[in-house]
């Protein structure tokens, strides 16, 4: 059955388990990840679909359906399963998006790895993804396709389909062109992302940076540029930009681009965070304190999220502040999601050595400065975590967006607790009453903790109303409002933030 709305997106929709030898579809457990959202999508078409890849040992006869049809709570939809190989994902996705792209989209350029690039695989790949989308898709429907790992899909889809409306979502940062064209596929990349109706980003600086990209290398040419409206305009800091360009014209073809800073689901958070059980989990953590200030600092292990540095931090604020000793706990989540990567697991141990080491320098035998977790946390464990904290500490090198700072703020029904946020997290341009950081000056790292940990309770208090407003303003509802405008006949069905024109 074709679709009106066609979602392409690398993991499938649900979580696939037997159950007396039967394959049940159960919901992922995960409230807050960006899947349930795009599936809420489905509830504005007739019939949807979703592509998305699925493990088999031989793609030719993969040994499941490749198309199965579901009804739910978020409407009927089909889920087209691309069949692919381990050799086939391991390159498409751990080698080519994770050692290639992740580096250079969040500007490590000295740790980009060329040499074990299948490009070939890589184009193959994104190619079937094109064919399934295609195969799925109602003429004139919209095919909106999810992150970089299938950034070649819309030029192959155009080459299948002149009449589809195709809108691209990048949920990572965008980088500046001199890291972007380190990239020897940059051409490539390009031609395929200006071949959408709609290229979607975060904020107003990934829009800008890809826009320097297309122009490096394309004829493209600005046609609208906006002013960016002051709630995302965080003065001074690393990744505000005053106007956004909007439109751009390549070979006789228009192409908006979408500034949607991802939210989160506000009121399911704040519901989790008033539960009896949640204030009860939270009042035990408090207490087990004993009068200490719980600082809580959570994220993937990666060396983009900048965990050593932060810990160093730590170290150096014990040294120059020895009161500070027994007074003050981190507890460090730092959830290791790419296992048997080599990068990942040298920064692991890199975490595992620098916590051990400031715990053996500054601990005894009733006080250690840092708890360190290396497991993920369910969600709910995770908000009385939140409700229970004086600080959260968010210091990414860079950051598309971060999520647990809005979930952190999202969570604090009692208005209070101080958030640390690092200047390169995408949510820093809106959450601007954070306490902002640069993860690159010890000072400014060194300083921005004490701050927040010495903070007197009206300005703590304040701060937080603030970002509460700020986080409830621009929630997950908002952002799918706003990030996908569809084909140009129905105008004003969503935009970008509202903004001033200033062309
Ligand atoms: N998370 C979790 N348990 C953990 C650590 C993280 O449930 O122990 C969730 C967290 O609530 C958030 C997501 O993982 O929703 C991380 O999203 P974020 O945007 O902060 O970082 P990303 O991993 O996408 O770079």
């Amino acid at each position: 059955m074709s679709s009106d709305l066609v979602i392409v997106y690398h993991r499938q929709p649900y979580e696939e388990v037997e159950v007396d030898g039967r394959t049940i579809y159960r919901e992922n457990k995960s409230p807050n990840g960006i899947v349930p959202t795009l599936k809420s999508f489905f509830g504005r078409v007739d019939h949807g679909a979703w592509v998305a890849w699925k493990l088999a040992e031989d793609p030719a006869n993969p040994g499941f359906e490749p198309v199965v049809e579901i009804e739910d709570a978020f409407g009927r939809y089909s889920v087209a399963r691309l069949p692919l190989t381990e050799h086939q994902v391991r390159e498409f996705y751990h080698v080519t998006s994770k050692e290639a792209f992740w580096p250079i989209l969040h500007g490590f350029k000295d740790r980009y790895n060329y040499d074990p690039v299948d490009w070939p695989n890589f184009r193959e790949v994104n190619w079937r993804f094109a064919e399934a989308a295609a195969a799925e898709a109602a003429p004139g429907a919209v095919v909106w396709i999810h992150d970089y790992n299938l950034w070649l899909v819309p030029g192959y889809l155009r080459q299948m389909r002149k009449d589809v409306h195709i809108a691209f979502f990048h949920h990572t940062p965008f980088p500046s062109v001199d890291v972007f064209n380190v990239l020897p596929w940059r051409r490539e990349i390009v031609e395929s992302l200006l071949a959408c109706d709609e290229v979607g980003f975060h904020i107003p600086r990934y829009a800008a940076n890809f826009v320097s990209v297309a122009r490096s290398l394309t004829d493209a040419e600005v046609t609208e540029r906006r002013r960016v409206p002051p709630d995302m305009i965080a003065e001074g800091t690393a990744l505000t930009e005053r106007s956004v360009p909007t439109r751009l014209s390549y070979k006789n073809r228009n192409i908006r681009l979408q500034v949607a800073p991802v939210g989160v689901d506000v009121d399911h958070i704040e519901t989790r965070a008033r539960l009896p059980e949640t204030e009860a989990h939270a009042r035990q953590i408090r207490e087990s304190l004993d009068g200490a200030q719980l600082i809580l600092s959570v994220g993937r292990t990666d060396y983009t999220k900048g965990g050593v540095d932060q810990l160093q931090s730590l170290e150096r604020v014990l040294e120059a502040r020895p009161e500070m000793i027994g007074k003050v706990r981190l507890m460090h989540v730092s959830v290791s999601a790419n296992r048997n990567m080599t990068a990942y697991e040298n920064v692991q141990s890199e975490i595992e050595q620098t916590a051990g080491r400031i715990n053996g320098r500054f601990g005894t035998l009733d006080w250690q400065p840092i708890a360190l977790i290396s497991r993920a946390i369910p969600f709910d464990e995770l908000v009385a975590y939140y409700r229970a904290a004086d600080v959260a500490w968010i210091t990414p090198l860079a950051d598309g967006m971060n999520l647990v700072a809005k979930e952190f703020v999202a969570a604090r029904v009692d208005e209070d607790g101080a958030v640390v946020l690092s200047e390169f997290a995408g949510a820093a341009v809106e959450m601007q009453e954070a306490v902002i950081t640069n993860p690159f000056s010890n000072r400014s790292m060194d300083q921005a903790i004490l701050t927040a940990l010495s903070m007197a309770p009206e300005g703590r208090l304040g701060r937080m109303r603030a970002l509460r407003a700020a986080v409830a303003r621009n929630d997950i509802r908002l952002w799918a409002r706003n990030v996908i405008a569809g084909p140009e006949k129905s105008p004003g069905s969503s935009v970008t933030p509202p903004t001033d024109q200033a062309a």
